[in-house]
């Protein structure tokens, strides 16, 4: 266990004395503890705990963090499933909160400006890909917002279920002023996830798309796809979810069942009807029932699931010389560039508000298929005066 961590169950932090005092120029206040939500554990609910913040570096922004939204990848993480995991965690990777304090060397920020941090933290930012503003695919590795190693600290990171936080200042997007900030929080994640493949394989107007999925990712890329003109097709396995998807924009609504024999009706209708598929699903699941639906020189695309996926085989890939890929998130200026597309054009994922103290039960909401679509954690209604 990192020794920076204190978790203590329903801490009293207003008094809590700031640890840090070393740095002239910065407010102590602004390096102080902090209270968090995290895991203890891959068994064990989000806790309310208290975690170190470090010093301020010249490059840094601190901010006090408003709203963060709870995406499936945090529940994956929390419970040890995409690998062995340290703790205490705490998660949260799309949020938006007040800088309240920036480092000498900051330039785009000042404190009162509205600001955005979304999965990655930091990278070498010398590579080629960094150069490129494709920090997501740095050589080094890019340091993600929540249990990565930290290498500007001495400990893991820590996310965004949380009061304050700091992230050097490229890694910190700029939040338009008037920008409603609840349904902004989940940009930083679900939308740019969604938003990049979407700009590389050029989805245009007009273009055959599907989405398979309709949770916090598939519902932002069903809204960006309908915003670009595509005609849109989605794959859910929840029949309560078919009016809402076609609410939002779908020309066509298929559920589907992953576990029978025949999973999708009337596959054969959708045959290279597609010329982007894009899949939101966490978990392995058979593309072979999909794969003939891609059109020819088009793309199904996954961004869910992190384990083995397959079924497909060699002659599927020939035949329509179809591609079978995947994108991470995006890089910072194609973030900024979605949380700017998206508040100009009013494009919003549909979100829940909760505080602190529902994350647990907002948790087994998610894993049940029940959120709509997507949690976000109020934090300035439990924050300390
Ligand atoms: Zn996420
Ligand atoms: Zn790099």
């Amino acid at each position: 266990m990192p020794e920076t961590f204190f978790p203590e169950k329903f801490a009293d932090i207003s008094e809590t004395k700031p640890s840090h005092t070393s740095v002239p120029h910065i407010d102590p206040a602004f390096c102080a503890t902090t209270r968090a939500y995290g895991a203890l554990g891959e068994n064990g609910p989000i806790a309310q705990m208290s975690i170190e913040r470090r010093a301020l570096l010249p490059d840094d922004v601190a901010i006090d963090i408003l709203y963060c939204g709870v995406c499936h990848s945090d529940i994956h993480m929390v419970r040890g499933e995409w690998g062995e995991q340290r703790y205490p965690m705490v998660p949260g990777h799309e949020f938006v909160g007040r800088v309240t304090a920036v480092g000498q060397a900051v330039t785009r920020f000042s404190p009162g400006d509205y600001a955005g941090v979304g999965c990655m933290v930091d990278s070498c930012c010398t590579c080629a890909n960094c150069e490129a503003g494709l920090e997501q695919y740095c050589t080094a590795g890019a340091t993600l917002t929540y249990a990565s190693p930290d290498p500007r600290g001495d400990a893991q990171t820590q996310g965004g279920y949380s009061e304050r936080i700091v992230v050097r200042e490229r890694f910190v997007v700029k939040v338009p002023d008037g920008a409603d900030l609840a349904t902004t929080a989940p940009l930083l994640c679900s939308g740019v996830t969604t938003f990049s493949p979407m700009q590389h394989w050029r989805l245009g107007s007009g273009q055959g798309f599907a989405v398979i999925g309709l949770g916090g990712l598939g519902h932002m890329a069903l809204k960006l796809a309908v915003h670009r003109g595509a005609e849109a097709t989605v794959f859910t396995t929840s029949e309560d979810k078919v009016q809402d998807a076609y609410d939002m924009g779908a020309k066509d609504v298929v559920v589907w069942h992953p576990e029978a024999s025949n999973p999708i009706p009337l596959a054969d209708e959708l045959a290279k009807q597609f010329d982007f598929m894009l899949s939101t699903i966490p978990f392995p699941f058979d593309l072979a029932p999909f794969l003939p639906m891609v059109r020819q020189d088009g793309a199904f695309v996954n961004v869910g699931a992190p384990g083995i996926i397959g079924g497909v085989t060699g002659a599927g890939l020939w035949d329509q010389r179809r591609s079978l890929v995947g994108s991470c998130i995006g890089g910072m200026p194609e973030t900024q560039d979605l949380v700017d597309y998206c508040c100009a054009n009013a494009i919003r994922p549909q979100i829940e508000l909760i505080r602190p103290d529902q994350i647990t039960d907002a948790y087994l909401r998610v894993e049940n298929k029940q959120v709509r679509y997507r949690f976000v954690i109020d934090l300035a209604s439990n924050r300390a005066g």
